[in-house]
């Protein structure tokens, strides 16, 4: 029988076991439940998928979004794996020539929706045929901790137990909190399970924020210096979605959208377009990703600071999956924060919980979000701040993060300080009740706003002292000194700017201000391997698609991005030489290597022609 690497080799094309996957793979084939925590990318698939290769009889995969089974299947086939599944969107007639096939022993692997298992007529055949295995993806579902609580995946224990010979069952997340972990143990009855978390460093992917003075224009020139690749652009509400998306569409960029305020046909033909790569960028909010197996997605862009940590690295994860370089970039302003603050203060969400419940729930969001925003305003490592969130430690400096590339500059503002405080104290003593951050940037700018005007602003002595600046960059300041407690923002319906006692440091005792700032660059268009490689990358790119349109998959279930850079390095003109490309397996190779070797020697000879 073959190994393991044999079958990693010959199905996956993969030269070697990534961390964790070899120990949980032993441990399932030993009859071992596991608990498999890994990062989004990091191969939880093969996991169970070379076990069910290996084991007697059929493997069971529970997965709870139909757009993920039909992807993960067509790739399965792809590969040469027999593989089905069975959801809502088979015909009754479908779904029964599916049972039917399997009985005969035809399939190795079966997708299954969670609501399925409590059906008779899946029970009745899942008695009577041989199920050695049972995966469990996006197992954080079964948890009421967890963002993503599926009801369904509580029926999960119940049907292993109504089998005549229990499954070995294996759970699989890439959500790592304690709470959930153990409730996942709980609720999927898994017995004494083997439990590994591998590291949660994606070492592809380049995280980076930038404050840019109009997030529209830094998006379209960043997504302009990228034509060839494709992309998620996450914003935190739907009017900035179809904002968002709108702006990319009269630039000229085939960009789509997705939020829950959608029918759900539109909802279903752009995230295909997306797959398909017939729209490049998909502008959405977070209700976009779960489940999404897009392997080429070459960057994840925030239009808005998420609410937490967790739901950042998860959606900023589903860039760059087939481990070629991705980027990662939160698009910053400190209004998000006051808007995510708000969002959470009058959440009426947790209907079913009690007020003390609420309470809680409330400050441990607040508690969250303060972590969120610090990651924003950090000059440290990105990558350091996001691996010590969750538990891990890291160097000092990755090397490839925003910050330890980026330059920073330590601004002087301590002049411009103390004339904001004076002018903040200026106001302070003719309208005792203060005005708001807007106003007051009017005022030291010198507006003639009607406003301004008519609360006789223009009459102060500080009126139109910092107008050399713009309102940005005053703004800015002033936000910097909210953040430095020399400055507070009241709470209310109507915050107004206070001056704080430390204000007086900066006033009487010339208490230095520096704001350190990034270089503000314009977003670097990546160097497109289609130039350093003579466009031989270009060129199996363009053969990937016509093959992918001709089968009617999607292009990165014919070869990765990555599979297809490797190649392009490699420039195989040999089968041995093709099956050498990593991503390249047997089945593959046989089914493509002619095609991919014939366009890579017609490149080299009209290279030879050209020099
Ligand atoms: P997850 O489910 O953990 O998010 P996947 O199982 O979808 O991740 O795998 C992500 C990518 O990593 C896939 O493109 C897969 O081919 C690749 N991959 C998995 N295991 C290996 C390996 N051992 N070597 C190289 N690539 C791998
Ligand atoms: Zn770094």
């Amino acid at each position: 029988m073959a190994s393991k690497e044999d079958l990693l080799k010959q199905y996956f094309g993969h030269s070697a076991f990534r961390p964790g996957q070899e120990t949980l793979i032993d441990a399932l084939l030993d009859g071992r439940d596991v608990l498999g925590v890994m990062p989004t990318g990091a191969g939880k698939s093969i996991c169970y998928q070379i076990p069910a290769l290996m084991l007697p009889g059929i493997t069971l995969v529970v997965s709870p979004l139909i757009s993920l089974m039909k992807d993960q299947v067509a790739s399965l086939c792809q590969t040469g794996v027999a593989a089905a599944y069975i959801n809502s969107s088979l015909s009754y007639a479908q779904y029964l020539e599916v049972l039917r096939r399997a009985g005969r022993g035809t399939y190795k692997i079966i997708y299954v929706a969670p609501e399925r298992l409590s059906t008779e007529g899946f029970l009745a055949f899942a008695e009577s045929a041989e199920l050695s295995l049972l995966a469990v993806d996006e197992a954080h579902c079964v948890s009421q901790w967890g963002q993503d609580f599926r009801p369904s995946y509580l029926k999960i224990a119940e049907f292993c137990a109504a089998l005549p010979k229990r499954p070995t069952v294996g759970a699989f997340t890439a959500t790592a909190t304690d709470e959930v972990k153990r409730d996942i143990v709980r609720r999927l009855a898994l017995d004494e399970p083997l439990e590994l978390t591998t590291g949660f460093d994606r070492p592809n992917l380049f995280f980076s924020v930038e404050t840019p003075a109009s997030k529209d224009v830094w998006l379209g020139a960043f997504v302009a210096g990228r034509a060839e690749q494709s992309g998620i652009v996450y914003c935190a509400t739907r009017k900035n979605v179809e904002k968002v998306c709108e702006s990319l569409q009269r630039q000229g960029v085939a960009a789509t959208r997705y939020h829950a305020g959608l029918e759900d046909a539109e909802r279903r033909a752009n995230q295909e377009d997306f797959l398909y790569d017939r729209a490049r960028v998909m502008v959405a909010t977070n209700a976009f990703g779960m489940g999404i197996d897009k392997s080429n997605v070459s960057y994840v862009v925030h239009y808005n600071m998420p609410k937490n940590i967790e739901s950042y690295y998860q959606e900023a994860g589903r860039a760059g999956r087939d481990g070629s370089k991705a980027e990662c970039v939160l698009l910053y302003a400190p209004k998000d924060v006051r808007t995510a603050k708000f969002l959470i203060e009058n959440s009426e969400e947790n209907e079913a919980l009690t007020e003390e419940e609420r309470a809680a729930v409330r400050e441990r969001d607040l508690a969250r979000l303060v972590k969120m925003a610090g990651y924003c305003k950090t000059t440290d490592c990105l990558r350091r701040y996001i691996l010590q969130y969750f538990g891990e430690k890291a160097p000092l400096h990755c090397g490839s993060c925003g910050n330890c590339c980026g330059k920073l500059e330590r601004i002087d503002i301590t002049t411009e300080a103390q004339k904001i405080l004076s002018g903040v104290t200026r106001v302070e003593r003719k309208y005792r009740k203060g005005l708001g951050v807007t106003l007051i940037v009017r005022m030291l700018h010198g507006g003639k706003d009607q406003r301004v005007l008519e609360l006789g602003l223009d009459e102060l002595p500080t009126y139109g002292i910092l107008s050399e600046l713009d309102r940005t960059t005053i703004r800015r300041y002033i936000d910097h000194m909210i953040e430095q407690d020399y400055l507070l923002l009241t709470e209310g319906e109507y915050p107004v700017l206070r001056t704080t006692e430390k204000a007086k440091d900066v006033l009487f005792h010339s208490e230095q201000v520096v704001i350190l700032v990034k270089k503000r660059e314009e977003p670097v268009k990546t160097k497109q391997l289609a130039e350093a490689d003579g466009g031989l990358y270009a060129e199996l790119r363009a053969l990937r698609a016509e093959i992918a349109q001709r089968e009617s998959v999607p292009a990165y279930v014919v070869f990765s991005n990555a599979t297809l850079q490797d190649m392009a390095a490699k420039q195989p003109l040999t089968y041995a030489g093709f099956l050498s490309v990593n991503g390249v397996g047997t089945r593959k190779a046989e089914r493509y290597g002619a095609v991919f070797i014939d366009c890579i020697r017609a490149w080299k000879d009209r290279r030879i022609e050209g020099s």
